[in-house]
């Protein structure tokens, strides 16, 4: 398998960043193996590693691996991470156990529609970087609302950090830690390879780590 990693490569990866999360005093957070950029064999390594949560950006990868006859007799839950388009819901409805990036109302109207009563997060734009998608703060509470008026369950919120290496990412993720207690929702899914320690610092409950699992994106 070119380019891709042992399983037991992956296991060792996989203990040294709960290891990270440990030295933060993080504790009960789910890690989302996000397995884009590689070929379909990542499933079985993410799983045998340990790995149930499984993170892709783009709706076509995602059914690729998510309906690969051996990738899912494994069984993972397959998270939606990147910027979705509303006429991407319908082909991802069979195989999306958690929509992260939900960030307009249209989407909502949407994903009800093709998948009631669907799981989801709530995205915020916490860096005003431009193509991260996310809905601005003050908006949140009525996107919530919208959710469960439809009854799509809205598990928490959801947010990528600055990519600018010159922009501190605590401040974003102190805010959505904040929005979700005001708002009594749990899930709390921010930090990534790079930014794990301050996410969880700031009381991430989901980190979605790619490069450090399963080395640099080939694809
Ligand atoms: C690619 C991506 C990740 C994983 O990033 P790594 O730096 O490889 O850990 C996490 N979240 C989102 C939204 C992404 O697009």
């Amino acid at each position: 398998m070119d380019g891709l990693p042992s399983v037991e490569e992956v296991g060792e990866r996989l203990a040294g960043i709960r290891e990270r999360i440990a030295v933060v005093g993080g504790r009960d957070v789910t890690v989302v193996g996000v397995t884009k950029g590689h070929p379909v064999e990542v499933v079985e390594l993410a799983v045998a590693a340990g790995l149930t949560e499984l993170g892709e950006n783009y709706a076509q990868e995602l059914v690729a691996k998510a309906a690969d006859p051996a990738a899912r007799a494994l069984g993972p839950h397959w998270h939606h991470i990147g910027r979705l388009q509303r006429n991407k819901v319908r082909l991802l409805a069979p195989h999306v156990a958690l929509w992260q990036t939900v960030d307009r109302v249209e989407l909502v109207a949407e994903i009800a529609r093709r998948a009631p009563g669907a799981a989801v997060l709530v995205q915020v734009a916490t860096t005003g970087e431009v193509g991260k998608g996310g809905c601005a703060a003050a908006e949140v509470p009525a996107l919530v609302d919208a959710c469960g008026d439809t009854g799509l369950r809205v598990r928490g919120l959801m947010t990528v950090g600055p990519t600018d290496p010159e922009v501190a990412p605590g401040p974003g993720f102190a805010e959505v830690r904040r929005l979700v207690d005001r708002l009594g929702l749990e899930c709390c899914s921010m930090g990534m390879s790079d930014d794990l320690e301050i996410a969880v610092g700031e009381g991430s409950t989901m980190i979605r780590i790619g490069r450090a699992l399963f080395g640099p994106r080939t694809a």
